[in-house]
């Protein structure tokens, strides 16, 4: 009977080609399919490294509709790589359906380690690195407010993913809740040309937003604990 194929989960990276590594190159040049959240947008990264691999689609609204061809393909002993426009698939991107569908199926599920966006912040944070928790985007509505005020109380650094135009916005909502003194950080364009941490409490950081023109590029907002706030300067 035919081996069944194995889905590599490929890190890419978050905004420096550099961060490639050798084994994501050679998974990607491997496999007979590479499933990717946008082919234009990984197109620029396969090109550089010369992966001429078939590429085909998976993306938050045709995911359901394919994940059971990928699958198939899996099942007759095809290999199949997952990429997502930048860092890890499934974490804040698509990634989880297809790998849910191939544990379902009995495939083997193989994770590359790589570029993310939010294990660099909390390194470079200074703030406590030891208990962490990953919140991802918040809702930007519904149930945004409630799960603040559950997420101050943490005792663990709390990790969010925002947009540059909601950062200010974030920052007011979380104030209200856990007061000014808060110690935070905002990590921004992490591993470009314009990589930047502006570290301080909430006060201080809703100061450095409201003095930018607009701010611009990708954030990792990091929270410390009330606990560990109080126990920590932050420069
Ligand atoms: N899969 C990605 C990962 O593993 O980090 C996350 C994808 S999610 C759609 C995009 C969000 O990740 C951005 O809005 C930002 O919060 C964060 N992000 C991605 N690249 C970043 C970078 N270079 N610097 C700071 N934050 C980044």
């Amino acid at each position: 009977m035919q081996k069944p194929g194995t889905l590599f989960l490929v890190p890419t990276p978050i905004g420096n080609l550099g961060d490639m590594t050798v084994r994501a190159v050679q998974t990607l040049k491997s496999v007979a399919l590479v499933a990717c959240e946008d082919t234009r947008t990984s197109g620029v990264l396969l090109n550089h490294y010369g992966i001429e691999t078939p590429r085909t689609s998976l993306h938050a609204h045709n995911e359901h509709g394919k994940v059971q061809r990928i699958v198939e393909k899996m099942i007759l002993g095809e290999d199949v790589a997952l990429i997502s426009d930048a860092g890890t698939p499934g974490i804040s991107d698509p990634g989880y359906l297809l790998t849910r569908a191939a544990l379902d199926a009995h495939l083997n599920v193989c994770a590359l380690p790589g570029a993310s966006a939010l294990i660099p912040a909390l390194a470079a944070s200074g703030l406590p690195t030891d208990k962490f928790v990953f919140e991802g985007f918040l809702p930007p509505k519904k149930g945004r407010q409630t799960r603040i005020k559950e997420l101050v109380e943490e005792d663990r650094t709390v990790i969010f993913y925002e947009s540059p135009h909601r950062i200010g916005k974030l920052i007011a909502q979380i104030m209200e809740f856990a007061g000014e003194d808060r110690q935070a950080v905002i990590a921004r364009e992490l591993s470009k040309i314009y990589e930047e941490y502006v570290r301080g409490t909430l006060k201080e950081l809703a100061a450095w937003v409201a003095a930018q023109p607009k701010v611009r590029g990708e954030i990792v907002f990091l929270l410390a604990s009330q606990k560990n706030s109080e126990r920590i300067k932050l420069v």
